[in-house]
């Protein structure tokens, strides 16, 4: 009865008109671009003026004018461009070399899920002060704490990137665990960090489960196991996903489950140690994403062989010469000493450059085709009317120099100014509220 009540009432509340007050006008800003960047293009405008109007842009041009009252900021002596993406991360999971030797198996049983959840928010915002204002973020998600970070990001409590969350990964029994039978039968330890899908029936419920839980795309582990994943079990999720418009990433490390993969319609393939020429080019074949999460030599802590390296280099190399689609992605995970997690991301630059792929491919990595893997670009990544106003601006011209990159000195996100003159002042994304609507889920 109580409960019949309670649910009475819930109706009653979502019945409720949201507000009977008429909204504020919405604030205008008009941006001098000194040097206007267009990655799709691989071309810089000079003196562009771009009014954004809310959250949106509202006109962009040489010749457009200021309108009355709007406020005016000055980025004449800068290269503006749409904000980076990260089309591989996670969020919240930083395992450290003090107490858990980077070893994040015990990160999960150390760190509590509320404890994660803020270290996400942080790194959200630490991503956004180094430019990135889309974020990829594919599971070890803290029991949901990529969705709880979503919310609160889109509702108005806090600053951070646009995050396309996955939710939990979906593996065959065990994820990219090895628990020892006592700890995986009576406990599941498995679980909330991997959720099991072993039949069909498992495979749909664990897709629902994730959408409910408030995922934006799927990550499965297409072969962390010896059982993984067929082409056929693979087109399971895909179909699944689809219902709600999602897509299916995996993560991939053999070629088998590479080629399961391919043939399964899958929208992605996390990490690139699995890909050879063939792979490479089945995949341009079918435009499935390459999210080669490529880690740099020279990180501390994190030593990559010379030969792993050199691999990864000749992958890049062969995945660019075959016109895969390539993406900018790190599997940022972990602290790094010195480093904010969005510092720390700007460090997978190397292996771009070391792959000898040209500045203006780098930039599309980085942006257009992020947006486009992150499926959001009809509406965000783009400078012209009617795009989300997600702007960032740095000295120098990325597409002479791309480590222009490391130096962003202006992050703007929805319209609202995150970081200006290289001081983040993020006080217009603060409330005490939901501002932006509790409905958003
Ligand atoms: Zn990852």
């Amino acid at each position: 009865m109580s409960k019949l009540i309670l649910l009475a009432g819930l109706a009653l509340l979502v019945a409720a008109p949201a507000s009977a007050q008429p909204a504020a006008p919405a604030p205008i800003t008009a941006i001098r671009a000194g040097r206007l960047l267009d990655p799709d293009g691989g071309r810089v405008l000079t003196n562009q003026i771009i009014v954004v109007e809310g959250s949106r842009i509202r006109d962009v041009g040489p010749n457009v004018s200021v309108p009355a009252g709007a406020q005016v900021i000055d980025l004449s002596g800068m290269t503006v461009m749409p904000g980076l993406v990260d089309s591989h991360n996670h969020l919240a999971l930083t395992y450290k070399p003090e107490p858990e030797n980077n070893v994040y198996y015990y990160t999960y049983v150390q760190d509590s899920t509320a404890l994660r959840a803020i270290q996400a928010a942080s790194n959200g915002m630490q991503m956004l002060a180094a430019g990135f204002t889309v974020v990829r973020d594919l599971g070890n998600n803290g029991n949901y704490a990529d969705t709880a970070l979503r919310q609160a990001i889109e509702q108005g409590w806090l600053p951070g990137p646009t995050i396309i969350n996955s939710g939990i990964i979906i593996g065959g029994m065990g994820g990219q665990f090895s628990p020892p039978p006592e700890m995986a039968k009576d406990h599941n330890i498995v679980y909330p960090e991997y959720l099991d899908a072993d039949t069909p029936d498992e495979i749909v419920k664990a897709v629902r489960q994730n959408i409910l839980f408030g995922a934006k795309v799927i990550k499965i582990c297409v072969d962390c196991k010896p059982y993984g994943y067929t082409a056929d079990e693979i087109r399971l999720f895909v179909r699944e996903a689809a219902k709600a418009g999602m897509k299916v990433a995996g993560h991939v490390q053999t070629p088998a489950g590479a080629k399961n993969a391919i043939d399964g319609g899958i929208w992605s393939i996390e990490h690139s140690g699995a890909l050879n020429d063939d792979l490479h080019k089945q995949m341009a074949a079918k435009g499935i994403w390459r999210a080669g999460t490529e880690t740099p030599t020279g990180l501390q802590g994190h030593p990559v062989s010379q030969d792993t390296y050199a691999r990864t280099i000749a992958g890049m190399k062969n995945a660019y010469e075959n016109h895969v689609k390539m993406t900018f992605s790190t599997d940022a995970d972990y602290f790094v000493a010195g480093k904010t997690r969005g510092e720390l991301c700007l460090e997978f630059l190397k292996p771009w450059k070391d792959a000898g792929i040209p500045n203006a491919d780098i930039l599309r990595a980085i942006t257009t085709n992020g947006y486009r893997i992150a499926d959001i670009d009809k509406t965000r990544g783009t400078i012209k009317p009617g795009y989300f106003a997600d702007l960032i601006a740095l000295p120098g011209n990325p597409l002479d120099d791309v480590d222009a990159l490391r130096n962003v000195q202006f992050v703007m996100k929805d319209g609202l100014v995150f970081k200006r003159d290289g001081v983040m002042t993020p006080a217009a994304f603060f409330h005490g509220g939901p501002v932006n609507g509790w409905r958003i889920r």
